[in-house]
């Protein structure tokens, strides 16, 4: 597509300088609201790029290692107050990247400034464990130790905070490492770079690669120098991720897709629900990990909410993020909305009624972006393909049930387990919802969206493998466990045999 003037080119982040690609290819980084509106081009690494950048991050792992962690959690704290300095400037250039609206954004970056700050609080809470040896005269304890050499690879909808769930806990436990954000957002990835360079972090700590996924992704993965990788992505991807990890038992944290629920009971604050269910549906145009995009309603106050649920997404303003009164943007590519307008076709094919939206919107602004109408089908069998299969876009499926027993076995009959809601008056429905509902995160009388950088965040089934970012859980997965025994009896103790 024609631009009046050359695009700005980005580089990669190696040894703490921007580098060309060796193969200088590049990315066009497009405004999926406006897709004449070239951003900029970034490079397309390869792996002779990736290899560069591990080369400096294993040289300066030496040094960073022994960095104490106060000291680098000051750079994190430095870090955090440029941030919040930037927070409009970056927010305003992540809708231009990605489309979600401008409030979201600044919600995105403030995330970032979040996690920054938690992590460099951490820094002097590196605590391990002291205890009594089953021996006399021994000293036991257990401290944290960094692992290594970090791969991050990370996707497009939360473009600033998802980088930073992993690259500040990284930091502060003393890893290197060498992130490669989503193709479609590495503006977002270029601005926290910037940040954390300016902040004074050492070179070779942290190294970027941009690029997509088989050229830039794929050996991180393979690259004998890399000792853990964290990816958040689609489940598709996140298998392919655990296998490339397998052979060398890299650590391995994978954070993948969801098929989360809000469930109403009959005794539920019906307008409260309402609420919850168009934020939690169609918040970032339903490309949340954790986006509601089934809700199961009560029989008994079904088509009350039906009524108020399709009234509110059909008065949905869809358009550009960064106008004010627009409420929902863009998909974040082509071919994502033709992913969203194949669901939609195929809800119709299973037999879900839709009672509004179903279309892509092409007139007027909406023909300069990839834009689909707000979609709510109702009466769905929980069966439905469009009921099972993470669709990552505006389309939410309502489900009736008659029983709290019959709303959790909908709940949990999905093969993902990231975030699960119940709106009910009722604390045994609440705490047996808490109890029963097989996700990583569960809320009581709020949408299935609002996680808090100091709690973990994670979920089960095919959305997770067992760690947990963010809080700190995230500490688990940057640092391993060393236990350390010091025998000052100057002779030979030796534990589960001298026990006299
Ligand atoms: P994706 O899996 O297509 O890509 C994610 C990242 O992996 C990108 O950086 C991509 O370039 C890279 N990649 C792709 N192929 C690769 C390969 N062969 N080797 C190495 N890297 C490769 O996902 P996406 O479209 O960017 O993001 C949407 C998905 O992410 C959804 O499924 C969503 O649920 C999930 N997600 C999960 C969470 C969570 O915390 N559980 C959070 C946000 C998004």
């Amino acid at each position: 597509m024609a631009t009046s003037q050359a695009p700005k080119s980005f580089r990669n982040f190696i040894d703490g300088e921007w580098v060309e690609p060796r193969g200088g290819q590049t990315i066009e980084n497009r405004n999926p609201a406006n897709t004449s509106d070239l951003i900029a081009l970034f490079p397309a690494s390869a792996a002779q790029d990736v290899a560069v950048a591990v080369d400096a991050a294993k040289a300066a792992y030496g040094k960073w290692r022994l960095t104490p962690a106060p000291r680098r959690a000051e750079i994190l704290f430095r870090a955090a107050e440029i941030l919040t300095a930037r927070k409009e400037e970056y927010a305003r250039e992540m809708t231009r990247e990605m489309g979600k609206v401008l409030a979201e954004t600044r919600g995105d970056v403030q995330e970032a400034i979040d996690m920054t700050y938690l992590m460099a609080g951490e820094g002097r809470r590196q605590f391990g464990q002291t205890t009594p040896s089953e021996l006399p005269n021994k000293f036991a304890m257990s401290v944290r130790a960094p692992v290594g050499v970090a791969g991050l690879i990370t996707p497009w909808n939360f473009p600033m905070a998802i980088p930073s769930w992993k690259v500040m806990p990284a930091l502060v436990c003393g890893d290197t490492m060498v992130l490669k954000p989503a193709e479609d957002t590495p503006l977002s990835t270029y601005h926290l770079t910037q940040v954390l360079a300016e902040a004074g972090l050492p070179p070779g700590v942290l190294n970027v690669v941009f690029g997509d996924g088989p050229g830039a992704g794929a050996p991180i993965l393979s690259h004998p120098d890399i000792n853990l990788v964290s990816f958040t992505g689609s489940t598709e991807v996140g298998r392919i991720v655990s296998q490339a990890c397998a052979p060398a038992f890299k650590k391995c944290h994978l954070e993948m897709g969801g098929k989360n629920i809000i469930l109403v009971m009959d005794d539920a604050n019906l307008d409260l629900a309402v609420d919850g269910a168009v934020w939690g549906g169609f918040g970032t145009t339903g490309q949340r990990c954790t986006a509601a995009s089934r809700v199961a309603v009560h029989k008994k106050v079904y088509r009350e909410f039906v009524e108020k649920f399709v009234a509110r997404a059909k008065a949905l303003k869809v358009g550009d993020g960064l106008d004010p009164a627009v409420q929902m943007g863009p998909c974040i590519n082509e071919q994502q909305l033709q992913t969203v307008m194949r669901y939609a076709e195929l809800g119709r094919q299973e037999g879900a009624k839709v009672v509004t939206g179903g279309h892509r919107l092409e007139g007027g602004a909406h023909a300069r972006g990839w834009f689909h109408e707000p979609t709510v089908f109702v009466d769905c069998d929980p069966q439905m393909r469009v009921c099972q299969e993470e669709i990552f876009g505006p389309i939410v499926c309502v489900i009736p049930f008659e029983s709290f027993d019959e709303a959790l076995a909908i709940a949990n009959g999905v093969s993902y387990g990231l975030s699960a809601a119940i709106y009910t008056r009722n604390v045994n429905h609440a705490f047996r919802a808490q109890r029963d509902l097989e996700t990583g995160i569960v809320y009581v009388n709020a949408p299935t969206i609002g996680a808090e950088v100091h709690l973990p965040f994670g979920g089960t089934k095919n959305t997770g493998n067992g760690h947990r970012e963010s809080g700190l859980a995230a500490l688990e997965f940057y640092s391993e466990w060393k236990t350390i025994y010091v025998d000052y009896s100057d002779r030979l103790q030796r534990a589960q045999i001298d026990t006299a």
